[in-house]
């Protein structure tokens, strides 16, 4: 039997919370300038599995790039260790409280994957620390950038980050035992800072084409919310073409050959975002590849885009976990807190590296380069 509780109840909290965030967005200042700072604090967080073993290489890359910057003062890292699932099960909470306050102690965040327990398994039901960072630091903009230069595909997607299904996941409601219902927010304010996230990194960057992805034929209060924001948006931006699809042709578009690489920027809720940029990133050469930039006006996380590779580990293939994405996501963070030198310089040397038919690949399993040989080739690469 399911637990049962008091759904009307639930309901009016939900919208007395959700009605309060949007007093909060409204009145939330501008984005915060990094470079003003006399100080950089950047916080690194292991996280589970395969991510201590990919933050290790990327620390010390990073630390290589920035070393004028922390002799100086100008740059701190600091280590912050507790966000693992032992420490979180234990706790009983995504992120303990006191690991909570070292997160917040730092400007950004540099994050390595954590497990998110599924239903039933020991772990009990905790919410994902992602999901926990990105409403408690209010990181609503998740940006993923996807390159195959071969093929002229530079793709940007701008998935929103704190509403969705995933803003209430854990808060669904077991009406009767046969009756289970879940909840979707989506507000104008939320999305209004997505968009115009999307629309002034088009405008910044000279892309010409931003695509809005929902299904809003179908799902008409929330999508068709989100559509018509965006396109509102949109018009204060001439110049920028806008268009918009259903999430299921977008799909198939981004395997498209003969067409896919004429999008250029995307926004989308989180769910759709949550997928489809798992298919691009695969399209890009593998999970393994791709890193994301969770951004607020306060503070801002980088990571990779896949998670804890559990299978990896339990096939004794630790060796082979790729550090490309992190790696990827360091450079993302070098550029928002204004060391773009830096960024383009480890950018060139991933872009090197990884490039075909090159004497060192990594192709995640045993068959291609360890995770050691690579780095130490990136290394020589890193002028
Ligand atoms: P996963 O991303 O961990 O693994 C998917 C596939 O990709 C596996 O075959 C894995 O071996 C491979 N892979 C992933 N990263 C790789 C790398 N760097 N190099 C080579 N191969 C790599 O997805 P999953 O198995 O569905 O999830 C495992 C755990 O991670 C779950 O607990 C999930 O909740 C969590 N997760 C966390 C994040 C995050 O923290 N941002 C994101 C996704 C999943």
């Amino acid at each position: 039997m399911s637990e049962t509780v008091d759904y009307k109840q639930k309901i009016e909290d939900i919208v007395t919370s959700q009605l309060a965030r949007i007093e909060a967005m409204k009145s939330d200042s501008d984005f915060d300038d990094f470079q003003s700072l006399d100080k950089i604090v950047i916080g690194l967080i292991g996280g589970d599995g395969i991510g201590p073993l990919i933050m290790e290489p990327t620390y010390a890359i990073l630390f290589q790039l920035l070393e004028d910057e922390v002799k100086s003062g100008k740059v701190e890292f600091k280590k912050i260790d507790g966000l693992t699932i032992e420490n979180r099960a234990m706790a009983g909470k995504a992120i303990p409280d006191a690991v909570f306050e070292q997160i917040k102690s730092c400007n950004v965040l540099l994050k390595g994957p954590t497990t998110t327990p599924r239903k039933g398994d020991k772990w009990g039901n905790i919410e994902s620390a992602n999901v926990a960072m990105r409403k408690g630091l209010d990181l609503f903009g998740n940006v993923r950038p996807i390159t195959i230069p071969e093929e002229g595909i530079d793709w940007t997607f701008f998935r929103e980050n704190t509403e969705c299904l995933y803003a209430l996941g854990s808060q669904g409601v077991n009406v009767t035992d046969d009756l289970a219902i879940d909840f979707r927010v989506i507000t104008t304010q939320g999305t209004e800072r997505i968009a115009k996230m999307a629309f002034d990194y088009a405008k910044a960057n000279g892309k010409k084409r931003v695509s809005i992805v929902t299904k809003a034929n179908i799902v008409k209060a929330t999508d068709g919310k989100f559509l018509e924001v965006c396109k509102r948006v949109g018009e204060d931006y001439p110049g920028i073409e806008v268009d918009d699809w259903y999430i299921d042709i977008m799909t198939a578009n981004l395997v498209d050959k003969n067409i896919r690489n004429q999008f250029q920027v995307f926004i989308l809720p989180n769910l759709y975002g949550d997928i489809i940029t798992d298919e691009a990133a695969q399209i890009q050469g593998g999970v393994g590849t791709a890193g994301s930039a969770n951004l607020g006006k306060h503070y801002a996380m980088f990571e990779a885009v896949h998670g804890t590779a559990p299978r990896l580990i339990a096939d004794g293939l630790s060796d082979y976990a790729n550090p490309c994405s992190l790696l990827r996501a360091a450079a993302m963070m070098l550029s928002h807190i204004g060391f773009q030198e830096q960024a383009d310089k480890l950018n060139g040397a991933l872009d090197f590296c990884t490039e075909q038919d090159k004497e060192v690949v990594m192709d995640g399993t045993g068959n291609g380069a360890t995770r050691d040989e690579f780095v130490e080739y990136l290394c020589e690469n890193l002028f």
